[in-house]
């Protein structure tokens, strides 16, 4: 395949898919926000920063000469996915997307599903007072913030920007994670309730199957809803679509 590819990145599918482009020869570009202050960077090209909204992706698309665009990033970053859509439409250009799928509770997990991180800062206000492992990352602080009640063990991978919680240890980080440390830490921490977004993925599952063997209830944050355009959840699966030789669905 030998059309022009635009990876939108910052996850480690979309590395992963940027690497067997261009093992296979394609002509890829990979786009990261430019948000953490050390990526790891993809294979291939790599271009830093935003667009200036869908108008600005859509001018890039045809300045670049893009033929094929994957929406690779992460499943919360919705902004963008948005303007991907938008600019596609315009353009004309297809658009893929690449999603992995959420985390599946099993029999001994004690979960809580959320829609958004709003409501689960007000679950947590409403609880008991404990610790509180917040996983969401630094831009979704500010909801904990009015919480003096909770005491909050955060980890982020930059240190955060804006409002965080009163009483909060930070921890700097970025995985992946292995369960023996999160149980550690967990414990280390008195750790009595877990608040995660529904990221997906195996880099940083570790932690719910830590709480799963600690009996520490999970507060899990929904996705946003998928895009109406043709979605896959592995790279392979992405391969295929991009070769022409899967249908569209
Ligand atoms: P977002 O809220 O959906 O996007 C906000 C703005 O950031 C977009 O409007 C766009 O700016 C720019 N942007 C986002 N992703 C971009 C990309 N790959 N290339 C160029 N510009 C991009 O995104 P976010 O949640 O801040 O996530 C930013 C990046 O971090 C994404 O690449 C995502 O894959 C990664 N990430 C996000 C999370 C998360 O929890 N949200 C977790 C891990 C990694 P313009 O409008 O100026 O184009």
């Amino acid at each position: 395949m030998h059309v022009r590819v635009l990876v939108l990145g910052g996850t480690g599918e979309a590395r992963a898919l940027a690497a067997r482009l261009v093992d296979s020869g394609s002509d890829v570009v990979s786009s990261l926000a430019g948000r953490v202050s050390l990526p790891v960077l993809p294979r291939g090209d790599v271009r830093i920063g935003g667009f200036g909204g869908a108008a600005g992706l859509a001018d890039y698309l045809r300045a670049e000469g893009i033929e094929r665009v994957v929406d690779a990033t992460h499943p919360f970053a919705a902004t963008i996915t948005g303007h991907a859509v938008a600019a596609c439409a315009q353009s004309q250009v297809p658009l893929l997307v690449l999603r992995r799928p959420g985390w599946t509770a099993t029999a001994n997990d004690r979960w809580t599903r959320v829609a958004s991180v709003v409501a689960a800062a007000e679950l947590v206000r409403a609880t008991a007072p404990g610790a509180v492992f917040l996983t969401t990352g630094r831009r979704d602080l500010a909801a904990f913030a009015a919480d003096d009640q909770h005491h909050y063990l955060v980890r982020t991978v930059d240190p955060p920007a804006g409002d965080v919680p009163p009483r909060m240890t930070l921890l700097l980080d970025r995985g992946p994670y292995e369960l023996d440390r999160e149980a550690a830490l967990m414990r280390e921490h008195a750790v009595a309730r877990l608040v995660t977004k529904d990221s997906g993925g195996t880099l940083t599952a570790a932690k719910l199957v830590a709480a799963r063997e600690l009996g520490v209830p999970v507060v899990v944050v929904e996705r946003p809803p998928l895009p109406d355009v043709e979605t896959v959840s592995t790279v392979e699966d992405a391969l295929r679509s991009l070769a022409g030789q899967d249908s569209p669905g």
